[in-house]
C-alpha cells in the first residue's frame, strides 16, 4: 500500500474583503444567522452567478483559503520569505499574514496537516 500524502484541493474561490458599515441585506449578499460581519471576513461571489453572494466569516476565511496567485502577475510582488531569516524569493501569501516560499509553504503544509484528523 502507499503512504497517505497531503493533496491541495484546488478550487478558486473569488472574494473581496467585507468593508465594516456595508450594507450586505442591500447588496443582496447573504449572511449565515450566526455571524456577524466584521473586518477581516469576506464577500465571496460564484463565478457562475455572479447575483449569487455571501459573506464568508473571518476565522473561516483564514483557516480555511490561501490566496491564490497561480498564473498571476501578482505573484511577481510577493517579496521574500517571512519565515525566520530566509530571504528566499516568496511564492505564496497566506490570509495577507506571512509570505512564504516554496520551501517554507511545504514546511507550514506538513505542520498544518499534523492537526488534523
Ligand atoms: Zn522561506
Amino acid at each position: 500500500m502507499g503512504d497517505f500524502k497531503n493533496y491541495i484541493k484546488h478550487v478558486a474561490q473569488p472574494m473581496r474583503p467585507y468593508m465594516p458599515g456595508e450594507d450586505l441585506e442591500a447588496q443582496g449578499i447573504s449572511v449565515w444567522d450566526g455571524d456577524v460581519p466584521e473586518e477581516g471576513g469576506m464577500i465571496a461571489v460564484n463565478p457562475k452567478n455572479e447575483d449569487d453572494k455571501w459573506y464568508v466569516a473571518k476565522a473561516f476565511f483564514e483557516e480555511n483559503y490561501v490566496a491564490d496567485f497561480l498564473g498571476d502577475d501578482a505573484s511577481d510582488s510577493l517579496g521574500v520569505c517571512d519565515s525566520g531569516d530566509c530571504n528566499r524569493d516568496a511564492v505564496i501569501e497566506l490570509s495577507d499574514v506571512r509570505t512564504l516560499c516554496q520551501k517554507h509553504y511545504e514546511r507550514w503544509l506538513g505542520e498544518e496537516g499534523k492537526d488534523e484528523r
